[in-house]
């Protein structure tokens, strides 16, 4: 049955963030693990969409005959590490540019193909930029590890933690957000956090856990931050955007606390009277 008509006028063409909550409502309502896309009443998909026809192809699913399963999934951090247009972040030395960087190009649901053309163009003037300061001073950012001692006896497998972070962000800091789902997040992530970071010596996967941790925690008290649906950010107990919410949320760690905060978009059209 088709479903899309019902949620938005363009249907499948609706913005990213439409089109996923209706699957996912969808999938919940079904009880299914996805969806049906059907291809058939376009001419020669598999012409249109080699490189889909061939992925399809691999798992036995012709496109011009049979429908394809589809579910939503991250594919764009929303948000950065908040840099300049040169790639400049707060920290000297260290430069955020592409997809890692929040430079405002982009709001509450980037468009399409706005990311490789922010790539192409910031990265351009941030490698020349990048590539001046290289040749002009040299400062090494490099972690001091060498005397931290684990403060827990007990080994933690890194694999499984990922994956359990992985699922909470997706059931509870997902397409559908609440205060108390949040809450709850921020509870866990909290506590992972605090166990993580006592497990040193690091390692590099170690590291990289407990990086993902305290970034997940950011969006989670972000998302908490911000009582309003706007774009990519759906509140349940918030489904409608509001104007005193036309902000950049920015959190920063301080003293081992989050510090939110709004910014006003340096990008926004002015207002006309
Ligand atoms: C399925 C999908 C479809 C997309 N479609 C589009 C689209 O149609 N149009 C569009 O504009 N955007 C699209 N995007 C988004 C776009 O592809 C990305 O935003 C963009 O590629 C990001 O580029 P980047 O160079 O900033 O980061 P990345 O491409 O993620 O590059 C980061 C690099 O750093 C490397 N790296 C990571 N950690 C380390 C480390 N510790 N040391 C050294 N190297 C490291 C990684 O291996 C990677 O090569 C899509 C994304 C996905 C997932």
């Amino acid at each position: 049955i088709a479903f899309l008509e019902e949620c938005h006028p363009d249907a499948e063409l609706a913005p990213r963030d439409v089109v996923s909550r209706a699957i996912y409502r969808r999938m919940i309502a079904t009880h299914a693990r996805f969806v049906s896309l059907d291809m058939s009443s376009l001419s020669s998909p598999s012409i249109r969409f080699p490189a889909l026809a061939k992925i399809c192809r691999e798992f036995g699913i012709d496109i011009e005959t049979e429908t394809i399963p589809v579910r939503p999934a991250v594919h764009y951090l929303v948000g950065g590490i908040k840099s300049n247009l040169h790639g400049q972040t707060s920290i000297q030395g260290l430069f955020a540019v592409g997809e890692c960087a929040s430079t405002g190009f982009h709001g509450a649901n980037r468009m399409g193909s706005n990311s490789l053309l922010e790539g192409l163009v910031h990265g351009r003037i941030c490698g020349k930029n990048i590539s001046k300061y290289a040749t002009a001073e040299r400062r090494w950012l490099s972690p001091v590890l060498e005397n931290v001692q684990p403060q827990i006896d007990a080994e933690l497998n890194l694999n499984d933690m990922t994956y359990s972070l992985k699922s909470l962000m997706w059931s509870e800091v997902g397409i559908q957000r609440s205060a108390a789902g949040l809450e709850e997040a921020h509870e866990l992530l909290k506590d992972w956090e605090s166990y993580l970071s006592r497990l040193a010596p690091f390692t590099p996967q170690g590291i990289e856990v407990l990086n993902m941790v305290q970034v997940a925690q950011a969006i989670a008290r972000c998302a908490a931050y911000r009582t309003e649906s706007r774009g990519a950010h759906y509140r349940d107990d918030y489904p409608q955007s509001s104007e005193d919410w036309k902000v950049h949320t920015c959190v920063r760690a301080d003293a081992q606390q989050f510090v939110i905060t709004s910014e006003a978009n340096k990008w926004a059209a002015p207002k006309t009277a």
